[in-house]
């Protein structure tokens, strides 16, 4: 199988890695993208040897360029899109691993290709699940995911669709889930930064804190799965050992259970439909003991409603509370804005941009830069 993986340098991408190695004579990496971090881009372009590399910063692409005189270079968002359509003659798999509204735009173009897509990029569904899904229907592709909780619905649901009667999505509640709403004002990047149960990138860990995340994961549940928002529910469970449940027509739960390893879930969606062998730590039930559950509030996470709302609402909504989350999360990883002044400004945009322009790739990219713009001149 050939695999263009966007967001290679990434805490999704490196993990992918790490499955390939384990199958080296199942995969060729043909194309690769990374923002900024050539010092790990070089190393895997050592050795992967992709034949296309797509760098989001421009400034430092020709020291590479003669480096690996062989390999293809581009930059910024044509080149995000000239990796996920680079030219194959076989089968290609397109893993996104992106972060953020960027992984729309290839997505949109590798389904046009006919590709399957293994994605971990949630906001492509946030912000443009309405066009997606509807692309992934016309062009027969699969759209595997790899957030923890939807591969473990897929893997619940198998053919049994017409049979659910309700998905209930697992949430750890973040670095700040004992913490009093009071508490909050006075939280750093550091302590939020610092996730109980699974080590991701930062701005994932950032909106896992606010449970922005958990909002997302219910609108990609939404677009995925064909759900009714009123048959999405969540439930707080500290242990991350439970990663999503499904309840069906006759009462019957099946929950996935595991330990809190993304690769868990990269493996079955690279491999998908197959039921590949992964060799990492296996989970002992009785070491764990017991398991918790408790409700996950609205008031406590306000962000988490803000999301389903703007879920529920449709259209470019979620666009609004996307570009506004993305924006203000990087101004508080910067140490711009506090932790509560992330809501604050979501919050704010949802009120100011009030949209019913329809949804298509324009209108939605149009108004995610207006959205950014506005945020930015906050600070
Ligand atoms: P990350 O920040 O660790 O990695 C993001 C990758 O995208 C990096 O390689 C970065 O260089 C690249 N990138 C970002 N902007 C780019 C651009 N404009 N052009 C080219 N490359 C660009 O993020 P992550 O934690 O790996 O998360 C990736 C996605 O997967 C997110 O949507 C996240 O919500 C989702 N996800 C992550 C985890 C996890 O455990 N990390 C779990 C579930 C879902
Ligand atoms: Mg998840």
């Amino acid at each position: 199988m050939n695999l263009v993986i966007l967001g290679v340098t990434g805490s999704i991408g490196s993990q992918t890695l790490d499955i390939v190695r384990n199958h080296r004579s199942e995969f060729n990496v043909i194309a690769v993208t990374c923002n900024k971090n050539i010092r790990k881009l070089r190393e895997i372009i050592v050795e992967f040897s992709p034949s296309y590399v797509s760098i989001g910063q421009s400034e430092n692409i020709e020291p590479l360029k003669s480096e690996f005189p062989d390999v293809v270079f581009e930059q910024g968002k044509q080149g995000l899109i000239g990796a996920a359509t680079y030219k194959s003659d076989s089968e290609v798999l397109v893993v996104n691993a992106l972060v953020g509204s960027a992984g729309l735009e290839p997505t949109i173009e590798a389904i046009k290709m006919k590709r399957n897509i293994a994605l971990a990029n949630k906001e492509t569904l946030v912000v443009g699940g309405e066009i997606i899904m509807p692309l992934v229907k016309e062009y027969g592709v699969e759209l595997i995911p790899v957030d923890s909780e939807h591969s473990a619905i897929k893997q619940l649901i198998m053919d049994k669709q017409d049979d659910v009667s309700e998905i209930i999505i697992t949430a750890s509640g973040g670095s700040f889930r004992d913490l009093s709403r009071n508490e909050l004002k006075s939280v750093t990047v550091k302590d939020a930064l610092d996730h109980p149960n699974w080590d991701m990138g930062q701005k994932i860990t950032i909106d896992s804190a606010t449970m922005m995340n958990k909002g997302f994961e219910v609108i990609e549940a939404h677009y995925l799965f064909n759900m009714p928002y009123e048959k999405i529910k969540t439930v707080l469970h500290r242990e991350s050992m439970i990663h999503s449940l499904v309840e069906f027509n006759d009462s019957s739960i099946l929950a996935h259970i595991g330990n809190p390893d993304m690769r868990v879930p990269i493996n079955y969606a690279l491999f998908y439909p197959t039921r590949m062998p992964y060799t990492g730590k296996r989970l002992d039930l009785v070491k764990l003991g017991a398991l918790h559950f408790e409700e996950l509030s609205y008031d406590r996470y306000p962000l988490f409603k803000l999301a389903i709302e703007a879920g529920k609402t449709g259209g470019l909504t979620p666009t609004i509370l996307n570009a506004a989350n993305e924006e203000s999360v990087y101004l508080f990883l910067e140490g711009k804005i506090s932790f509560l002044d992330i809501e604050e400004i979501v919050g704010e945009c949802l009120n100011i941009f009030k949209t019913d322009l329809e949804v298509t790739l324009h209108n939605i990219i149009t108004l995610d830069l207006r959205v950014r713009e506005y945020v930015k001149n906050k600070v």
